[in-house]
């Protein structure tokens, strides 16, 4: 089947389950008119990733890469009203566009959003612990991204990192780039670590042939 078959599909779930309302139709919208990069999950993975929050009962929510603030969204959505989501991205208009996404939905006072390169921002959240964490910038510095997941988690935070699959290349050693390189470092440091217990899956649907790797935490991470 094709993409544009999956697409369909994805949508017939989207409906059938009512998934996503217009405010979050919203969001995708003015970020496609503001000229962001239509690189946002898909609704029905959105309300996953609310899901996940929500199954471990997340209170504190790390992400890293907000585009304009569409899977932060889902994800604030899971936080108890005394919760908190801290979402790091470094570009400017995509930060101002995701603010003001945050501000309309009335859940500014939950998300923080801090401005900059992840690597440069997340020395300042060393003593904070997260209880739910979303791994979705730059591919090639994922393995750093993981790294810092640990040290930010406890026992039982899940990590779940968006776009290990890459239309299959991550498991084609022709297609070489650094993000696909970057993934699979991630996928060694995460089978190597004994602190936490990973799987991932393949995903079709309105954004292609992609996957996402999920994990626990299993241990408390000094
Ligand atoms: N999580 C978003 C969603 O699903 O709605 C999509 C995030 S998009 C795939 C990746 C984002 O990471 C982009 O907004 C990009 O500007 C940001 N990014 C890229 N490099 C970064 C870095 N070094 N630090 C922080 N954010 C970065």
């Amino acid at each position: 089947s094709s993409r544009e078959e999956w697409k369909v599909i994805d949508r017939y779930l989207t409906e059938a389950l009512d998934i996503g309302d217009v405010e979050m139709e919203a969001v995708r919208r003015r970020s496609a008119e503001e000229g962001l990069p239509s690189i946002e999950v898909a609704p029905n993975q959105g309300k996953l990733l609310q899901l996940y929050a929500q199954m471990c009962g997340a209170e504190n929510i790390l992400e890293i890469g907000t585009l304009g603030g569409y899977s932060t969204l889902w994800m604030a959505g899971a936080l108890p009203a005394d919760g908190r989501l801290v979402t790091l991205e470094a570009d400017a208009h995509h930060a101002a566009t995701a603010r003001s996404h945050f501000q309309r939905a009335g859940l500014d006072h939950l998300i923080e959003l801090r401005e900059g390169p992840a690597l440069d921002t997340l020395p300042d959240l060393e003593n904070d612990t997260f209880d739910f964490i979303f791994i979705d910038a730059d591919k090639e510095n994922t393995p750093s991204y993981f790294e810092w997941a640990l040290r930010l988690s406890q026992k039982g935070t899940v990590i779940v990192c968006d776009n290990v699959v890459r239309r299959g290349a991550v498991a084609d050693a022709k297609r070489e780039s650094a993000g696909n390189t970057g993934i699979r470092r991630f996928f060694e440091l995460a089978a190597e670590d004994p602190r936490v217990s990973a799987t991932a899956f393949q995903t079709v649907g309105e954004k292609g042939h992609d996957g996402m790797a999920v994990m626990v935490v299993t241990e408390d991470t000094p």
